[in-house]
């Protein structure tokens, strides 16, 4: 799960948000493939391949939802570290636009841990308190 969160983590620094948005629009708000298609103009293989790319990581379809759910509001506060030229703000360095998140996930770990250490913190907090009030289990 944490997996998850990096790469979506990840996926937001990279000024790649539209890929956040639109696997949260499949998994919760249940739009197909070709729905997104049609509407980023992106092929729909790619779109699959979004998908499959979270398949792999999480293989329980039912924590997806409510992961995406709770994950996607704290990624949308992230900021965006690559600029539309793909200039790193964080170390200046201007990179082809397909290293980007190979240049984030090993030349600033230090700030994804800290997004996903605080997005894991926040999580777990709301699963406490749900144990707490429900009790049902
Ligand atoms: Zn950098």
């Amino acid at each position: 799960m944490v997996d998850v969160i990096r790469y979506l983590v990840i996926k937001a620094l990279a000024n790649k948000f539209q890929q956040v948005v639109i696997l949260k629009e499949y998994f919760v708000d249940g739009f197909s493939p070709s729905d997104l298609s049609a509407r980023y103009c992106i092929r729909k293989d790619v779109i699959r391949g979004y998908i499959t790319r979270i398949h792999e990581q999480i293989k329980n379809k039912l924590v997806i939802k409510p992961l995406l759910e709770n994950v996607y509001p704290l990624l949308e506060k992230i900021s965006p570290v690559i600029e539309n030229v793909c200039r790193c703000k964080l170390c200046g360095e201007v990179m082809h636009c397909n290293v980007v998140e190979y240049h984030i996930r090993y030349h600033h770990r230090d700030v994804v841990d800290e997004y996903v250490d605080s997005i894991v913190e926040i999580l777990k907090k709301r699963i406490n308190e749900v144990k707490g009030v429900g009790g049902s289990q």
